[in-house]
């Protein structure tokens, strides 16, 4: 387990709060089985964006004791719930084979008979790279494997920064020369402020940079995930942050931009909040505008851009004025965004709401 920074500043009546909501949903946690252990929390394939064509994502979530931060004396991150999915206690390193295993053979046949080339997305809302997770010995198991499938071409694990270290990159590539590598980092905003005091993420930016600095000396690219409007941050200022962050992004030249909008998740701080009605989840509007003010074409030759927002289109996640028509044709013009990479796609709404009248007068109080 390695040591979180100490020079950040935190929000300590907000830190207080956060710790004590990720207490009771600890408290409340069942115990999984045998059973349950020996199989990953999900898995799934659909059509994904890969690097440059339009392919599918084998993604699986491990379930593993959890995220370190989460279960620290700081409560984790504001919006994050994944901890009800986590087995707090340590998970034996045979079952994090078997779960892995058991997503495998259950997809392999799919994936080698299909057309598509695959971004094998293995995830454990946590820390792939964090031993008190996933041990050196499991790490090395699952990378031999995904070694052997030719389908594969291009892998992306998650990671906190602290974890990020030159042997554990070396190793990876060592194992898996031939594909695509990235690791995703959940930076959620370049200001530090926002970060630290509004979603309590224990990051500097400066601990990020050095991150990507350690990835590329190491040839291992980087997706930054970033939090579309945080609490305490109305849509205009989401807008905003957000434009920063991703022109702030492209100058470090990461490689693939993560935008996840921010859903309520069960159990955590910013669910008091929305209960509380002093947070709404963003509107498409302002993630449309949002990436219309941030980004050219030609930007999109050197950065990926993805989204696939949780809940996307109900009261709990990214949403309009939830009109069937008004959330389909939103997501739509998303998902084809994110897979064709063409600006032109976010003006092609095929349902003109009058819900935009609203949420131009909401949009600076809300
Ligand atoms: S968002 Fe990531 S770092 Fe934050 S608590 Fe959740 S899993 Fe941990
Ligand atoms: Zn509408």
């Amino acid at each position: 387990m390695k040591k979180h920074n100490s020079k950040i500043t935190y929000n300590e009546s907000l830190t207080e709060k956060i710790f004590f909501y990720r207490q009771q949903t600890l408290k409340r946690k069942k115990k999984y089985d045998q059973e349950q252990l020996n199989k990953p929390i999900t898995f799934w394939i659909k059509k994904e964006r890969l690097l440059g064509e339009i392919g599918k994502e084998f993604t699986i979530i491990l379930r593993t004791r959890g995220c370190d931060w989460a279960l620290g004396a700081h409560g984790g991150c504001s919006m994050c719930g994944y901890i009800k999915d986590a087995n707090i206690e340590n998970v034996a390193p045979t079952q994090i084979k078997n779960q892995f295993d058991y997503a495998l053979s259950n997809k392999l046949n799919e994936i080698n008979k299909d057309t598509d080339n695959y971004v094998l997305k293995l995830f454990n809302s946590g820390s792939f790279l964090d031993e008190g997770e996933i041990s050196e010995n499991v790490r090395r198991y699952i990378y031999e494997k995904i070694a052997s499938i030719g389908k594969i071409k291009e892998v992306v694990l998650e990671s906190r920064v602290e974890y990020i270290t030159p042997d554990k990159l070396i190793e990876i590539k060592r194992y898996l020369k031939n594909k695509y590598l990235e690791i995703g980092i959940g930076l959620e905003a370049i200001d530090d402020y926002i970060r630290n005091n509004y979603i309590n993420k224990g990051l500097l930016f400066s601990d990020f940079k050095n991150a990507i600095q350690i990835c590329k000396e190491h040839n291992i690219g980087v997706k930054a995930y970033l939090l579309f409007k945080p609490p305490f941050v109305n849509e205009q200022g989401a807008m905003d942050d957000c434009e920063n962050s991703i022109k702030e992004l492209i100058e470090l030249k990461v490689n693939s931009i993560s935008i996840n909008p921010l859903n309520i998740q069960k159990g955590t701080f910013t669910e008091f909040l929305w209960f509380q009605k002093r947070y709404r989840p963003p509107w498409y509007y302002s993630l449309f505008k949002c990436l219309k003010r941030s980004l050219s074409q030609e930007d999109l030759k050197t950065v990926r851009i993805l989204s696939d927002p949780s809940g996307a289109g109900t009261k709990r996640g990214i949403h309009n004025c939830l009109k069937r028509e008004c959330e389909s044709s939103a997501k739509e013009v998303l998902r084809k965004f994110v897979l064709t990479q063409d600006l032109r796609e976010l003006d092609k709404e095929t349902f003109d709401c009058n819900c935009k009248k609203k949420y131009k007068m909401q949009k600076s109080y809300y």
